[in-house]
């Protein structure tokens, strides 16, 4: 098969594993930067150039979309999906906090309760509803722990709203899970399956478990209960590759959010599972056929 793999930088970990396991398995792979792919429509046509060179004769597409980009990242995918190119993520799939929150909900996944408003006099009712500090405030954007903050007092949590709102950015107001521990879990799902899970714990002193933020990992095994979250969750996003991440409570697992470009790097060295081959045999189950079709008969 040939697989594009769309991501900004080829010496990344997640990237670099994705091209190694697709070679293994005796694939072409290349990687574009998707911020330098351009479209072209036309009346029955609908092409992609990497500078002077079409990007034409792809089985399958990994997109590896970070967060700032998605709005031109859904476009570039939305271009092979109208090519029907087989792609991993459906251009549909990429969202953001608060609308993963909604769809969980609509689910009637476990979330933690989460208020979202954008006018100062609504603040009151954003702290009440939540249930008073100690509170989570969250901007929509925010990735890597960076931008979540716990307010621990009323007054805190009220001046930090008003300064995000007079700032013109979006944030949501989170119930604080305080059994969590600093802790969170991360279930990684390809095609309806859990391939891999793992602890993330948040150092001493600090509630945000992220890598980032000096957190460590390791590999867990789920309950019965975190699994089928994580795969019904990932599933009503319409991700078939997804990053799950939940909070332990004492009602059960309450998802945080569903990234759409879950990092290899944290899961494969906690768990010691071979993830990136996961993702490329999933490519072969659901566009193989179509490409082998297409080598037979040559076109
Ligand atoms: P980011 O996208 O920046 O990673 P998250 O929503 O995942 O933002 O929050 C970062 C971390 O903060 C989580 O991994 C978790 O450890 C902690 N955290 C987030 N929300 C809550 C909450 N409502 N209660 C307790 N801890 C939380
Ligand atoms: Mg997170």
């Amino acid at each position: 098969m040939k697989i594009a793999i769309l991501s900004r930088n080829k010496e990344l970990y997640s990237t670099r594993r994705l091209v190694e396991a697709a070679k293994d398995r005796g694939h072409e792979v290349r990687v574009f930067d998707h911020t330098k792919l351009y479209m072209v429509n036309e009346s029955g046509e609908a092409n992609l150039y990497y500078g002077n060179e079409k990007v034409e004769g792809y089985d399958a597409v990994i997109p590896r979309i970070g967060a700032s980009v998605t709005f031109y990242g859904a476009a570039i995918i939305r271009q092979f999906e109208v090519q029907k190119i087989f792609c991993t993520v459906k251009s549909v799939a990429l969202r953001d906090k608060l609308r993963s929150l909604q769809i969980m909900s609509r689910e009637a996944l476990g979330i933690p309760k989460t208020a979202f408003a954008k006018h100062p006099n609504d603040i009151p009712h954003l702290i009440r509803t939540v249930g008073g500090a100690p509170l989570i405030i969250k901007v929509l954007e925010g990735t890597q722990g960076l931008g979540v903050v716990l307010a621990e007092t009323q007054k805190a949590a009220k001046s930090v709203i008003e300064a995000f709102m007079g700032m013109n950015t979006n944030i949501l107001v989170q119930e604080f899970i305080k059994e969590a521990g600093g802790a969170d879990i991360r279930a990684f799902v390809v095609d309806g399956k859990v391939v891999g899970a793992m602890k993330r714990q948040g150092k001493e002193g600090e509630f945000r478990s992220n890598l980032h933020r000096g957190g460590t990992s390791s590999s867990i095994k789920l309950k019965r209960a975190e699994t089928a979250a994580a795969i019904k969750a990932a599933k009503s996003m319409g991700l078939s590759i997804a990053g799950v991440d939940m909070l332990q409570s004492d009602r059960g697992p309450l998802i945080l959010e569903v990234n759409s470009s879950p990092g290899l790097e944290g899961i494969e060295k906690s768990t010691k599972k071979d993830i990136a081959s996961e993702i490329i045999e999933y490519c072969e189950r659901s566009a193989g056929v179509k490409a082998k079709l297409k080598d037979k008969v040559g076109v």
